[in-house]
């Protein structure tokens, strides 16, 4: 899957600040899926950057046992 590139920060951006109220922006899905032996384990994760200090998080978005695919997972 292509990754969007990171934009680049704001022209505001203070990377000297110690403190930043985070306005976080979704960047990109990552999808995986773990063989069970009944139920497969479909999990999404997304991950979100600050637009200010660039900071990275990544989130459990979805997580299914399931036997077949869910219509949300793509990959
Ligand atoms: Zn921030």
């Amino acid at each position: 899957m292509d990754r969007p590139a990171i934009p680049a920060p704001p022209k505001d951006w203070k990377p000297e600040a110690k403190k930043c109220n985070h306005d976080f922006v979704f960047l990109y899905s990552d999808f995986s899926r773990e063989a069970g032996t009944y139920n497969d384990s479909y999990e999404q994760r997304d991950t979100f950057f600050c637009r200010y200090c660039l900071e990275y998080k990544t989130v459990i978005a979805r997580q299914e046992n399931s036997r077949t695919r869910p219509p949300w997972y793509r990959g």
